[in-house]
Order: C-alpha cells, then sequence, then structure tokens
C-alpha cells in the first residue's frame, strides 16, 4: 500500500531503527540524519517516515507530509547555523539526477561556498 514501509529500502530501515544513523531532529512525519558521505560541513538528510520514491511522488500524495520534509531542513539549517550564510536544500529526482536511494528525501548542505549551476 503507498506510503507503507518497504523490506528492502535502506532509509524505512533508519526510520525503523534497523540501520543506524547519527540522527540529529525527527518529527512525528521525518527524520534528520547526517549523510554518510558528506558533500559539505553540513550535510543532513530529511526524510518523510513514510514511503515515497522520490519527492514529488510524496508531495502528490502527501502534501502536508511534504511540507513537513521542508520545514524540518529549514529547521535543521538553523540548528547548523547555516541559515545566516545560506544553504542548499536538494531533491535529486530519478536516476539521472543522481537519485540513489528511492525513498523521498531533501539533502540540506551548507557550510560551505555552493556555485550556481549544480553539476
Ligand atoms: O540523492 P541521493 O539518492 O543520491 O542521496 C542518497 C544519499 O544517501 C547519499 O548522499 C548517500 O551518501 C546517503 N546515504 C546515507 N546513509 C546510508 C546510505 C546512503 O546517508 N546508509
Amino acid at each position: 500500500m503507498a506510503g507503507e514501509p518497504q523490506t528492502d529500502c535502506l532509509f524505512c530501515k533508519i526510520v525503523s531503527g534497523d540501520i543506524p544513523a547519527t540522527i540529529v531532529r525527527e518529527s512525528d512525519t521525518t527524520v534528520a540524519f547526517r549523510d554518510i558521505n558528506p558533500q559539505a560541513p553540513t550535510h543532513v538528510l530529511v526524510i518523510p517516515k513514510v514511503h515515497y520514491p522520490d519527492a514529488a511522488t510524496l508531495a502528490a500524495a502527501e502534501p502536508q507530509i511534504a511540507a513537513d520534509v521542508l520545514r524540518e531542513a529549514g529547521a535543521v539549517a538553523a540548528d547548523e547555523k547555516v541559515d545566516g550564510s545560506g544553504y542548499r536544500i536538494i531533491l535529486n529526482t530519478g536516476s539521472g539526477a543522481g537519485q540513489t536511494v528511492f525513498h523521498a528525501h531533501a539533502h540540506v548542505l551548507g557550510g560551505r561556498g555552493l556555485q550556481w549551476p549544480p553539476g
């Protein structure tokens, strides 16, 4: 059923606690944890607890939870004190855009200069 945990999903296992992660924030609907392969001094992933393969399918099915992910991404930036200098929220969607984990997630990157356009 849509949104149900998937047995083969890495991020569902982080939500359930079956795979460890360095969790920095949690809400009723989201978990935020440090990326295992950080690309900036602050690199945190915010994920919904429900399983959808990407941000667009999450937003179509559960717009309030998609909004929760964005709110929590902003809260992470404030917690990490990168909101003043600027930070980036990234929603890689599809393998051609670099998505490797097919459970919706927002990258929060900050703490260094960020180039535009991204690669
Ligand atoms: O957008 P994309 O799907 O590529 O992002 C997945 C991210 O999940 C990667 O940045 C990867 O380093 C991270 N990851 C993690 N912990 C894991 C597996 C992947 O933080 N156990």
